[in-house]
């Protein structure tokens, strides 16, 4: 079936074509580790997942890589702001190494709480300075690039179609940008390649370079890791929409400019996610990470749940009470996925509905209800309806098929307990049967009298 996935670089969705067979490589922005990344940034990241796990379902083999950014992102997403994390060590007294560590520890903590499939690798800014440095020289032999008093620089003018992921011209694009702190640049859209260290301050994390010591500027690690892992170009590139008009533009700009190839051929960009229809921020205190929703009783899979609600590129409004919901459709799919016998033929009838919303443009919403109704349509076996929960369960990733297993797993003396009332009831004691019956059920398991025999349930929620 065709794959169609929305460019942003071409303003359509497109059938998807990947450049090697059977193969896709995906890049994906990743978080800035100087705080917890919030429930606003895990939409950026389990879009990537779900995108990722769409493509899988379709028998393609993914490459993910997905950057920690440990240098160089400036307060403001500018090239002339403090650096994200030396800011932070010089708030707490950590180091910003140590800073570095604990928050991208934190990370993949919250991806594997979120159950989300790790990236091939996760490469670290700070071990790719050599390739960054390349980079940079090759744009330097080509011309691309001046010196000022702090750094080196991208000469965006010198590119004919800079700025084309986000559509706006060049001398618009300077005209709407506010008025610039550093009055060396050439071109207000021009940006940091290379920064030098303050004259007379040592920081934390700078490294030598042909041009003096300093640090890689927060576009370059991004088309250097990239080519890195996956070459030029690679098949599809994601982050959050607010990454299009500096961050993503300026990485195309970089790696055309240095390799004159296209740095990705699909560029996907997710919308953001409202707090109580508004703006997630500090002063508001509404920065929610996975802590504060397990504070309040929600599973971080609710919030996996939530995101089906709406499609990718629409903005999504979180609210408790939409949490709410979701943690409550969740108990309930689980809880009829537990009653179903195993069965492994999956309704091909389902599946292809599925898989058209799937591959048009990651409709889940659409997906989402397809489920629904296939669990409730009579004419599905419930045999069935288990194979074909679990097989859309790939894309979703509620871990539908763990709760099989924790059903079958069960401890010695719960084993013990099911033989005794076997006997209780074979000798007709009924009274002992349902004593038995109530210990197992302190053991967090249901008992159920089959035609097959006494079937244990895990009790959810
Ligand atoms: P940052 O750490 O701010 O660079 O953001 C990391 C990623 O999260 C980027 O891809 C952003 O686009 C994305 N992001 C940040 N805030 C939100 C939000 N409220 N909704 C969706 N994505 C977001
Ligand atoms: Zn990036």
């Amino acid at each position: 079936m065709d794959i169609k996935l929305y460019n942003t670089l071409s303003r359509q969705k497109e059938e998807f074509e990947p450049i090697v067979n059977g193969k896709v490589g995906l890049y994906s922005c990743g978080p800035t580790v100087y705080l917890r990344a919030s429930i606003g940034n895990f939409r950026a990241y389990l879009f990537v997942d779900l995108l990722k796990r769409s493509l899988m379902i379709n028998g393609l083999k993914v490459k993910h890589i997905m950057n920690i950014t440990d240098v160089g992102h400036l307060v403001g997403d500018s090239s002339d702001g403090e650096d994200k994390l030396e800011k932070t060590s010089r708030q707490t007294g950590e180091t910003a190494w140590d800073i570095a560590k604990k928050y991208t520890d934190l990370f993949v903590k919250d991806m594997a709480r979120l159950n989300m499939i790790a990236p091939t690798v996760l490469p670290r800014a700070t071990e790719h300075i050599k390739q960054q440095i390349e980079l940079v020289k090759t744009l330097e032999e080509k011309g691309f690039t001046y010196q000022t008093s702090d750094g080196i620089y991208f000469d965006t003018s010198k590119l004919a179609d800079y700025g084309k992921l986000s559509g706006q011209k060049l001398e618009d694009k300077q005209e709407g940008a506010r008025v610039e702190i550093n009055a060396e640049k050439k071109n207000s859209t021009d940006f940091a390649l290379w920064k030098f260290s303050p004259k007379y301050e040592k920081r934390q994390m700078e490294w030598e370079s042909p041009w003096g010591i300093g640090f890689p500027g927060w576009h370059v690690e991004c088309s250097a890791m990239s080519e890195e892992y996956l070459g030029v170009p690679f098949d599809i590139h994601t982050g959050g929409i607010d990454l299009i008009p500096v961050h993503h533009t300026n990485e195309i700009a970089q790696t055309e400019a240095a390799r004159g190839k296209p740095l990705a051929n699909i560029w996907m960009h997710n919308e953001f996610l409202l707090i109580n229809g508004g703006k997630m921020s500090k002063s508001l205190g509404n920065v929610y990470s996975l802590d504060d929703l397990q504070e309040k009783g929600f599973e971080p899979l609710s919030y996996r749940y939530l995101l089906l609600g709406a499609h990718y590129r629409q903005m999504q409004n979180f609210t408790w009470a939409a949490l709410e919901a979701s943690q409550n459709a969740l108990d309930k799919l689980r809880k009829i996925i537990i009653e179903l016998p195993h069965g492994s033929e999956v309704s091909e009838g389902y599946l292809e509905k599925f898989l058209v919303h799937v591959n048009d443009d990651l409709d889940l919403p659409g997906a989402l209800s397809i489920l629904w109704q296939m669990l409730k349509d009579d004419q599905v076996s419930d045999e069935i309806k288990y194979a074909t929960a679990l097989k859309f369960d790939e894309v979703f990733g509620f871990g539908l098929s763990e709760l099989k297993k924790a059903k079958i797993e069960i401890s010695d003396e719960v084993h013990d307990l099911l033989e005794l009332r076997l006997k209780a009831r074979a000798e007709k004691n009924w009274e002992l049967s349902d004593q038995i019956r109530d210990k197992i059920l302190e053991h967090g398991f249901e008992v159920k009298d089959t035609a097959d025999g006494q079937e244990l349930n895990p009790i959810v929620g």
